[in-house]
């Protein structure tokens, strides 16, 4: 989740041409759209005056947001949305959506002339997509995070709090941003906005159902052995996440949070999954 590598040896002159085979857009105008993603590059993709880049004859900005039509399955750069879509397993939004969509995200209607540029598009799920907003902000620390160009790999900031109703049992996981050390302000602020502008909170708490069901067997087969097992097992699938899908995966920070939350461990579990039974051990 949060990062994917770019995508690698792309030719973004090739595209042009490819998409622009009748000289619709003239040579010149094609440097100018590669220094403006050599802009964006140095920039970090952060919206602006300069990457709006206005001045430019109107037509321009037309074909440039129309030849987005090509980045389809069976349009001329149908082999960019292939490999782009290739980048990830999971929408980098969310981190658990398959992928569906491409997503600009410095915004089409506002950035016409990156509407086809490889760097802008990121493969995403068509809620997180749908869901993001429409016009970009002027505070930088409403910015969002890029998923290609602002690399957080440094960072070790998703957590999940986890407690369980004194009267009912039911689990709460709460999910939000640590601020680590050497995060800026910004940064923390960014990432924030992130949970909220993709409303991570209601989506995770569905995926944590969902997810704690799958492994419902493991946990009661672990907890028979005693409530310290089961907390080693939190902490140890906890780790495994990490390796796998990194620090800031969300079910790394889940598990993180059940292995300090001793009501789930010491038995509370079985009724935050719905589980009527007492374990073995305690019926022995
Ligand atoms: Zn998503």
């Amino acid at each position: 989740m949060w990062n994917l590598k770019q995508l690698a040896d792309f030719d973004a002159k090739k595209h042009l041409d490819t998409v622009f085979a009748d000289g619709e857009v003239t040579e010149p105008e094609k440097s100018d759209l590669l220094a403006l993603y050599k802009r964006y590059v140095a920039t970090n993709g952060r919206p602006s005056d300069e990457l709006r880049a206005e001045g430019h004859r109107k037509e321009l900005y037309e074909l440039i947001h129309k030849a987005y039509g090509q980045v389809q399955d069976n349009g001329r750069l149908k082999q960019l949305r292939a490999d782009l879509k290739l980048l990830a397993d999971y929408c980098p939004y969310c981190g658990f959506a398959p992928i569906s969509d491409l997503d600009h995200h410095l915004q089409r209607a506002h950035f016409k002339l990156l509407s086809i540029y490889p760097l802008n598009l990121v493969p995403c799920c068509s809620p997180c997509n749908a869901g993001k907003r429409r016009k970009p902000s002027d505070d930088p620390a409403k910015h969002q995070i890029h998923t290609y160009l602002d690399s957080l790999s440094n960072f070790d900031f998703l957590r999940a709090k986890a407690s369980l109703h004194p009267k009912t049992g039911a689990l709460k996981v709460q999910y939000s941003i640590e601020q680590c050390e050497g995060m800026s302000d910004e940064l923390y602020r960014r990432l924030q906005l992130h949970l909220e502008e993709f409303d991570l909170q209601a989506k995770y708490n569905r995926q944590v159902n969902i997810h704690l069901g799958e492994h419902e067997h493991s946990m009661s087969s672990t907890f028979a052995r005693g409530p310290e097992e089961l907390r080693s097992w939190l902490v140890g699938t906890a780790d495994a996440n990490k390796k796998r899908f990194g620090a800031n995966d969300w079910r790394r920070a889940l598990f993180a949070g059940l292995a300090l939350c001793p009501a789930f461990w010491s038995g509370g579990f079985r009724k935050a999954l719905g589980l009527k039974d007492q374990p073995d051990w305690a019926a022995a």
